[in-house]
């Protein structure tokens, strides 16, 4: 077939889309009207966007503390494009290099408790410049099934560069994972990685039984915190939430949730950051960080000092939404945090409770096959410190109409 003819059929045939996992193809989708994917969004303010000149209250962002449009993020972003221009031009290797990178990588470490750290472009290259970087040949990478994306793509990349043994281990069980690791002896170089909040359910890694599983075995412990960020540990993440900063290799971030900005880093020792500085071909090969976003993460670290009321207040909210849906008699899996899923079942279920939810006014993601497995179609809300109480009751007014004409509870 030529590498072309699946694009047209793709959109035009819902047979096709099919073979591939979707529940339809594009063009019947759009034609339902349960098309969730590209809607522009012409203006917001955080919590409320707008949508073809109509006001929405946004639950469908991962701006879990609100700052992305907080006075002070914006001015230092504003501040920093009069100060450097729009874009670095050039790798962090080369000319892409500001003081304020320095300045922001130093923040960071100490931030999350490590003694080194390196910003990237996004969280994306992130993960894959780490993990495809860090391991040496023949080296077992052990992952958590449902880890992100950019990790999953990590791990091939380190297949093929490195030849790294690729093992995962059933979500959020630590049995498994040591079943895995009495597989390969002491000596064998092993990298756990999980995400420490996952990103779909919500759920946290079970650190305080990971860890010593990674100490017994012999195994360094990578936590992708772009969810834990500003959430848990007092907004440190995961392994501060534990208190286990030190037995945690290395602790990876995004900037594109609760800092309010674009980007990613990756913490750990000052040799392993060093390593990484040196090898990690998305971070080398690719423009550093803009000065707008950087300068705003440096504000966002300010906020999170001066305003820890903020991760407490997204916190208390997601515990009130979460109590109240779960009453209300939906599904919400194994939410902890900020992030809470609404598990429906079958795609067009999740589509149709998706559409009521947009024309009640209420913005939600939606994930169907094939990013989720197929009866687990859901619709992935998420909450922000900025959400006043008043929207949190009307959100909670169209999720209790939704109920009824579902016939849930
Ligand atoms: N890791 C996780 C767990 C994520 O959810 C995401 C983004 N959704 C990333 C990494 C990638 O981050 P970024 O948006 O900065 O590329």
């Amino acid at each position: 077939m030529d590498i072309m003819d699946k694009c047209e059929k793709f959109y035009s045939s819902p047979e096709f889309a099919q073979s591939l996992g979707y529940p339809t193809n594009p063009r019947t989708a759009k034609a339902m009207g349960l098309y969730p994917y590209f809607i522009p969004i012409l203006h917001s303010e955080g919590t409320e966007v707008v949508v073809d000149n109509k006001k929405l209250i946004m639950i469908g962002s991962n701006n879990y503390l609100g700052l992305t449009t907080h006075p002070k993020v914006k001015e230092a972003s504003i501040k920093a494009i009069e100060e450097f221009g729009t874009g670095c031009t050039g790798s962090r290797f080369l000319n892409g290099t500001l003081e304020m990178h320095m300045e922001l990588e130093e923040r960071l470490a100490k931030f999350v408790g490590k003694e080194s750290a390196v910003v990237f472009a996004t969280g994306f290259q992130t993960n894959l410049g780490t993990i495809s970087s860090i391991v040496g040949k023949g080296d077992a990478i052990i992952s958590d099934k449902e880890v992100h994306a950019s990790i999953i793509d990590a791990l091939s990349l380190a297949r093929v560069q490195k030849r790294a043994e690729l093992r995962f281990f059933k979500h959020n069980d630590p049995g498994a994972l040591e079943k895995i690791l009495q597989k390969y002896p002491e000596d064998h170089g092993k990298l756990v990685i999980v995400d420490g909040v996952f990103s779909m359910g919500g759920d946290i890694a079970p650190l305080p039984e990971i860890v010593p599983l990674c100490k017994q075995y012999k195994s360094r412990l990578m936590v992708d915190d772009a969810h834990s960020v500003g959430v848990l540990g007092g907004g440190r993440g995961t392994a501060a939430h534990f208190n286990c900063v030190d037995d945690v290799d290395l602790i990876m971030g995004t900037f594109s949730k609760s800092f309010a900005s674009m980007g990613g880093f990756i913490a750990g020792s000052k040799e392993a950051i060093h390593w990484i500085q040196h090898t990690a071909r998305s971070f080398i090969f690719s423009a550093s960080l803009s000065p707008s976003n950087c300068a705003a993460v440096l504000a966002v670290l300010d906020i999170m000092e001066e305003e820890p009321e903020r991760v407490e207040r997204v916190n208390k909210i997601a515990g009130k939404m979460r109590d109240e849906l779960r009453t209300m008699g939906y599904n919400v899996g194994a939410s902890q945090t900020p992030i809470i899923p609404i598990i429906l079942g079958d795609a067009e279920r999740a589509l149709k409770a998706w559409k009521m939810l947009f024309d009640s006014g209420v913005y939600t993601n939606v994930a169907i096959p094939p990013a989720v497995p197929p009866n687990l179609s859901l619709l992935r809300t998420s909450y922000m410190a900025s959400h006043t109480d008043e929207q949190l009751e009307k959100i909670l007014h169209a999720f209790k109409e939704l109920k009824a004409k579902l016939g849930i509870g």
